[in-house]
């Protein structure tokens, strides 16, 4: 029987993930198909999985917190986060996971040499990005707008800064945009006398979002620093999530074969 699978959020009309669910079911002969539900109310996320008999979803903005919610079981890594993208339904349970902070962990591995890292932003996807990255090894500060979500990560150890607080003589040698600034405007995610104080130490200035070149991209290649936009975290998300849709039955490679075309299309 084919089973069903949907990206839940609001909105979904952009998202790339049926084309790359999609496709990759089809190249490996896996009788499944992958659609989109627009959901406003995120608390009807587990009422709509199981009136809609959907076997797994992903879960993006503005309900991975339901997400988490909705779930009989969580992963660990999940657990600790407090974020699902992932949900598979399994015996009439639903299980979590999130594969959006292991997607970002494999999208920076070209550069392992780079330790210290800035985050700018302090949403949901840095808190799951900076907790799977300094358990990996990483150094990572972040930098925030506002000082109301720093608190979360001070109670976490981080080191956080706001743009007043914000000490110009740190170095660092990744600065990566986890905010949404520049996703449907053309803003900077924080003022750019700091981006320029940055500048002489980066080695890349990396971006969650793909798809566009932002001002944050196109103010790092006007100062001939490497950029690296959010295909590769998506590409890698998407995997670890088919993984789990299809209960480890395909290689991470065998999947991405298929999956990669839909970033050709
Ligand atoms: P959240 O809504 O949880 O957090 C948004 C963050 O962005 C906050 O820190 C907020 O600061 C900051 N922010 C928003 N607008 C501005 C602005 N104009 N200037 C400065 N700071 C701003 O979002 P998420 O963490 O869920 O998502 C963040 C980004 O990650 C999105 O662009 C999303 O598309 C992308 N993403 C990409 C993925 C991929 O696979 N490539 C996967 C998941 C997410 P404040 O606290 O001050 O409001």
């Amino acid at each position: 029987m084919q089973q069903l699978f949907t990206i839940f959020g609001n909105p979904v009309s952009h998202s790339k993930s049926p084309l790359m669910h999609n496709l990759t079911f089809q190249g490996l002969n896996y009788n499944g198909v992958y659609t989109r539900y627009k959901l406003e109310d995120g608390s009807q996320l587990r009422q709509k999985f199981f009136d809609l008999n959907i076997s797994g979803a992903n879960i993006t903005v503005p309900h991975k917190e339901y997400a988490f919610e909705a779930c009989d079981e969580l992963d660990e890594f999940a657990k600790k986060v407090g974020a699902v993208n992932t949900i598979v339904k399994k015996d009439g349970k639903l299980y979590g996971y999130n594969t959006d902070a292991p997607g970002f962990l494999k999208a920076l591995s070209e550069f392992k040499e780079s330790k210290k890292i800035l985050f700018l932003g302090a949403g949901g996807t840095a808190q799951s990005t900076s907790i799977i990255l300094r358990d990996a090894g990483y150094d990572i500060t972040l930098l925030n707008r506002s000082a109301k979500r720093l608190k979360r990560y001070q109670l976490d150890g981080f080191k956080t800064y706001t743009f007043d607080s914000f000490k110009y003589k740190e170095e660092f040698d990744l600065i990566v945009n986890m905010t949404s600034a520049g996703l449907e405007d053309e803003s900077l995610p924080c003022p750019i006398e700091i981006l320029e104080q940055l500048v002489p130490k980066a080695k890349a200035f990396v971006d969650v979002i793909y798809g566009k070149e932002t001002p944050f991209l196109k103010f790092a290649k006007q100062h001939n620093i490497p950029t690296k936009d959010g295909s590769d975290m998506l590409l890698y998300q998407g995997i670890i999530a088919f993984e789990q849709f299809t209960n480890h039955q395909f290689s991470f490679d065998e999947i991405k074969e298929y999956m990669q075309k839909a970033f050709t299309i």
